[in-house]
C-alpha cells in the first residue's frame, strides 16, 4: 500500500444525524482514514449537539466553511413538532442548511452518480445533469390574496420616503379571483449566477440558463441581463479558457434541449423552474441515493453533501437490530468532491488522484453487481448480490485497496 495522503488545509466536517450518521462513520473508518490523514475541522451538528448549543454549533461550522472553503456534511434532521417531543428539544430549530445557506449566500446543485447499469429514464442522456435552483424569493416569498368580489387590484411601489414612484392597474374583478405580489433582489439573482458560472467551472461543463423573457419582459427580463452582465464581467475569459460555454435560451427552449440532449452540462434554473425541474432529472436519474448536492458561494466556496435526508426509517431498523441496506454512494461522493477540491485548491494532485480513485472503486462496485436494496430494484443486469449497508462498504473498501496497492 502506497503512504497515506495527507491534506494540507483543513476540510470542515459536519456531522449528521439517524442512518447517515452510522453510515458517516462508517464511510471514514473503511474509506478514509485507511488511506489518508485528513485535516478535519469537526463539527457535530446532530440534534442533540445542536440543542445543546443553541444552533450556534451550525453557525460556527458555516462561518469555518467560508474560512477554509471546503466543507463536507452528513444529512441532519430539521426539526419538527414530532422531532420536538422525540429529542426533547429546547426548541423547533431552523433548518440546518437553510442556516447555512443563508452565510454563504449559496446556491445549491444537485448532481447524479451515474453507473452503466442503471440508466436514466431518458435514452439520450449518456452524462450527468447538475440542476442549480436560485433559492431565494419568487412565488417562495409570495404575498397572495383571495379576491372575493368585484374590485381593482394595483401594483404600487413607494420609496423609502414614501413618495408614490410607481401605479399600475393589474386588473379589474368582476366577480371573484385571485392576486399574488412576488419580488426578487438584484444582488441575489447576481450571487446566484456566480454561484452557477463557479460551480460549471469546476465541474468543467457548460452552463444553460433558461427564464421567460418574452412574456415577463421586466421580470424575468432582469434574469436575463444580470446573468448577462456577470457572464460578460467577470466569466466570459475564465470560461473560454476552459472551453465552457454559456447559453441563455427561452424556458421552453431550454427544457427542449434539455430532452435531447446527451447530458453533461449545468442547467441554472429560477426558483420554481428549480423546484419542478430538480425532481423530475432526479427521478429520471434513478435513485435519490445516488444524487449528490453541492451549495457553491459566490466566491466559489464549496460544502458538499448527500441530497437526500437521514434515512429514519432505516434508522429505526438499525436501532432495533435488524440489518439494513441502505446506499452510502452520495455520502462516499460527498468526500470524495470535498477532498477533491480540497486537493485542487493546495495544488496536491496525490489528494485529487485519491479523490478520483474513491469514486471510481464505488462506482466499479456498483457496475460489478454488488449494491444496496433501492439500486436492485432498478439495476439491469439484475445484481449479482444485494448487500447490507456494511457489506456495500466493504466492498468499495476492497477495491479501493486493490486499486491503490
Ligand atoms: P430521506 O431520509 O431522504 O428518506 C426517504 C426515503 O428515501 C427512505 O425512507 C428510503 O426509502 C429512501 N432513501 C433515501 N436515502 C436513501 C439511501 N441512502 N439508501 C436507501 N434508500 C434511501 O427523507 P425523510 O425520511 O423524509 O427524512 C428524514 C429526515 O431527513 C428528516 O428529519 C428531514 O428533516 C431530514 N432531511 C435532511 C436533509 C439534509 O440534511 N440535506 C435532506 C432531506 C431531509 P425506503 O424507506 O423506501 O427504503
Ligand atoms: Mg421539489
Amino acid at each position: 500500500m502506497p503512504a497515506k495522503i495527507k491534506t494540507k488545509n483543513a476540510i470542515v466536517e459536519m456531522d449528521g444525524d439517524e442512518m447517515t450518521r452510522v453510515l458517516w462513520k462508517m464511510v471514514k473508518d473503511k474509506l478514509i482514514r485507511p488511506h489518508a490523514d485528513v485535516n478535519v475541522e469537526y463539527y457535530d451538528l446532530g440534534l442533540e449537539n445542536r440543542d445543546r448549543t443553541d444552533d450556534q454549533v451550525t453557525v460556527a461550522a458555516a462561518h469555518a466553511t467560508l474560512k477554509h472553503g471546503v466543507a463536507v456534511k452528513c444529512a441532519t434532521i430539521t426539526p419538527n413538532s414530532e422531532r420536538m417531543k422525540e429529542y426533547k428539544l429546547k426548541k423547533e430549530w431552523k433548518s440546518p442548511n437553510g442556516t447555512i445557506r443563508a452565510i454563504l449566500d449559496g446556491a445549491v446543485f444537485r448532481c447524479p452518480i451515474m453507473t452503466r447499469n442503471v440508466k436514466p429514464t431518458v435514452p439520450s442522456w449518456k452524462k450527468s445533469i447538475i440542476v442549480g435552483r436560485h433559492a431565494y424569493g419568487d412565488v417562495y416569498k409570495n404575498t397572495e390574496y383571495r379576491v372575493e368580489g368585484p374590485g381593482k387590484a394595483e401594483l404600487i411601489f413607494s420609496d423609502k420616503n414614501g413618495k408614490e414612484t410607481f401605479r399600475r392597474t393589474i386588473h379589474e374583478f368582476d366577480g371573484p379571483g385571485i392576486i399574488q405580489g412576488i419580488h426578487n433582489l438584484d444582488s441575489s439573482i447576481a450571487s446566484f449566477a456566480k454561484a452557477c458560472f463557479e460551480c460549471a467551472l469546476d465541474r468543467k461543463v457548460d452552463i444553460w440558463f433558461g427564464a421567460k423573457d418574452t412574456i415577463s419582459k421586466t421580470y424575468d427580463g432582469r434574469f436575463k441581463i444580470i446573468f448577462e452582465q456577470v457572464y460578460q464581467k467577470e466569466y466570459k475569459d475564465k470560461l473560454a479558457k476552459a472551453g465552457i460555454r454559456f447559453a441563455y435560451t427561452l424556458i421552453d427552449d431550454t427544457v427542449a434541449r434539455v430532452m435531447r440532449s446527451e447530458g453533461g452540462l449545468l442547467w441554472a434554473c429560477k426558483n420554481y423552474d428549480g423546484d419542478v425541474m430538480s425532481d423530475m432529472v432526479a427521478s429520471a436519474f434513478g435513485s435519490l441515493a445516488m444524487m449528490t448536492s453541492v451549495l457553491v458561494s459566490p466566491t466559489g466556496v464549496m460544502e458538499f453533501e448527500a441530497a437526500h435526508g437521514t434515512v429514519q426509517k432505516h434508522y429505526y431498523k438499525h436501532l432495533q437490530g435488524e440489518k439494513t441496506s441502505t446506499n452510502s454512494m452520495a455520502l462516499i461522493f460527498a468526500w470524495s468532491g470535498a477532498l477533491r477540491k480540497r486537493g485542487e485548491l493546495d495544488g496536491a494532485p496525490d489528494v485529487e488522484a485519491f479523490a478520483d480513485a474513491l469514486e471510481k472503486s464505488a462506482i466499479a462496485t456498483v457496475e460489478g453487481g454488488f449494491m444496496t436494496g433501492d439500486l436492485a430494484r432498478i439495476a439491469s443486469p439484475a445484481p449479482r448480490r444485494i448487500c447490507s449497508s456494511e457489506e456495500f462498504l466493504a466492498a468499495v473498501a476492497q477495491r479501493l485497496a486493490a486499486s491503490r496497492k
